[in-house]
């Protein structure tokens, strides 16, 4: 495969841009370098790059695209929003129309806010909770990964755990000792945690499934318990579906695990591509938020026209039947596919799924937390992704990231991809 434009436009990017690249993520550290592959056009499920070499995309930008690129129904209404003005600095219509869809397809927002990333979102929901038990502690869980701001970016997961920096530089120690860490599905652990900090702690953020170190489901009655927990110390539960909102179902992943939080925080898929965030939850807690209470947040962008009508057309596409049914068929086609193929060579390959998302892991153990994800084969993983690569497969740069489905994925891609698949795990075999 011909990538010298990319090699070329590499180069360049090195010159101008910190690193080559506008998130670190991109520039394939997490799979020994390489090469970023330059994009220049997608549609559906896939990528053209900047020579000319055609892609299936797995990465689905990290996971907002999950109806296909360039979706007709989306891009019809980002064009009409350019045309009618981007960003108005005033309230619109639509904000409200999003604003009762969110609502109805995750009840536990009663109200919400847009904001313009899941950093935000995240951020806010702390500042939130702080404001509103006026406590400063935050639990969370290791190798979940929360966006960037300075409190969530202590043993932080994907993008820093992959580049061996679990704490960012800049940052205050004085702001990390406002966090505790755990281990996802150790109710034991968590308890600890609360028995020691709980008068302090504000509020337990989580992935309710988690995404950012792979797939990982919680075990059955965890969610439920650290609820409880949390609730009987007076601390505030915060969902992070930042991810999982709309991924696995038509509203959030408290469906699917029957457990409500007091806030969430949202991005990603609800932007339909376009940046956006979200947050909420119940109005006492919500009513902390300016203009009507002391936390304070706003945004110059925040609820602007275009992102607003891109996810409200997202929405309306994933709202069609089949739609999840259809995702979790490929993404069954493709989990099997893996596996069998990882028999035939004798790879030790586990594959975590749900619905039309998953992982590959190289490695014998079942992965239910962050420590077992971090002990699969990483250089393994690396020669996977760029074998891959080479077979016309854009897969995230990452042991710990999932692939992502979409709507536009066809049976056929999915055996194409398994055609990969089995030559590169037959290359891996006999290495
Ligand atoms: N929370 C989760 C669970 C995420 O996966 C991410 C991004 N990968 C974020 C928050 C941050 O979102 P953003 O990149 O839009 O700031």
């Amino acid at each position: 495969m011909n990538i010298d434009q990319s090699v070329a436009l590499y180069k360049e990017a090195e010159e101008h841009i910190v690193g080559g690249v506008n998130s670190p993520s991109r520039a394939y550290k997490g799979v020994g370098g390489g090469t970023p592959i330059f994009m220049e056009k997608a549609e559906g499920a896939y990528f053209w790059d900047v020579d000319g070499n055609k892609y299936i995309d797995y990465l689905g930008a990290y996971g907002p695209i999950i109806a296909g690129h360039a979706h007709p129904h989306i891009a019809k209404a980002i064009a009409e929003s350019a045309y009618n003005g981007v960003l108005y600095g005033t309230p619109t219509k639509l904000e409200n129309r999003f604003a009762k869809m969110l609502k109805e397809a995750i009840p536990s927002m009663e109200k919400v806010r847009f904001v313009n990333s899941g950093t935000e979102a995240v951020m806010t929901t702390i500042r939130v909770a702080r404001a509103y038990t006026n406590r400063t502690k935050v639990i969370k869980f290791s190798g979940c990964y929360h966006g960037h701001s300075d409190l969530v970016l202590v043993a932080a997961g994907s993008g820093p755990a992959t580049l061996g920096t679990p704490d960012s530089a800049g940052i205050p120690k004085s702001i990390a000792q406002e966090v505790i860490t755990v281990p996802f599905n150790d109710v034991e652990s968590f308890r600890e945690a609360i028995e020691v900090h709980g008068e302090d702690v504000a509020a337990v953020l989580v992935e309710p499934i988690v995404g950012n170190f792979g797939i990982v489901e919680p075990k059955p009655g965890f969610l439920q318990e650290v609820n409880d927990i949390a609730h009987d110390a007076g601390a505030l539960v915060i969902y992070d579906e930042v991810i999982t909102a709309f991924r696995f179902t038509y509203g959030s992943a408290q469906d699917l695990v029957g457990v409500e939080p007091d806030m969430t925080a949202l991005g990603k898929i609800i932007g339909g591509g376009l940046p956006i965030g979200a947050y909420g939850g119940r109005v006492d807690i919500m009513e902390q938020v300016a203009p009507l209470g002391p936390a304070y947040q706003a945004g110059t962008m925040a609820g602007n026209p275009a992102s607003i009508a891109s996810g409200i057309a997202c929405l309306e596409v994933l709202k069609e039947e089949g739609t999840y049914e259809k995702l979790d068929k490929l993404g069954a086609m493709l989990e099997n596919g893996i596996l069998d193929h990882a028999r035939t060579y004798a790879l030790p390959v586990k594959v975590n799924r749900l619905k039309g998302a998953l992982t590959v892991y190289f490695t014998d153990t079942e992965i239910e937390n962050y420590e077992q994800a971090e002990a699969s084969n990483g250089d393994m993983f690396s020669r996977f992704f760029h074998l891959m690569l080479q077979e016309g497969i854009n897969l995230a740069p990452s042991k710990f990231e999932a692939w992502f489905l979409t709507i536009a994925h066809t049976e056929e891609d999915i055996q194409e991809t398994l055609k990969a698949v089995e030559k590169s795990f037959k290359t891996l075999a006999n290495e």
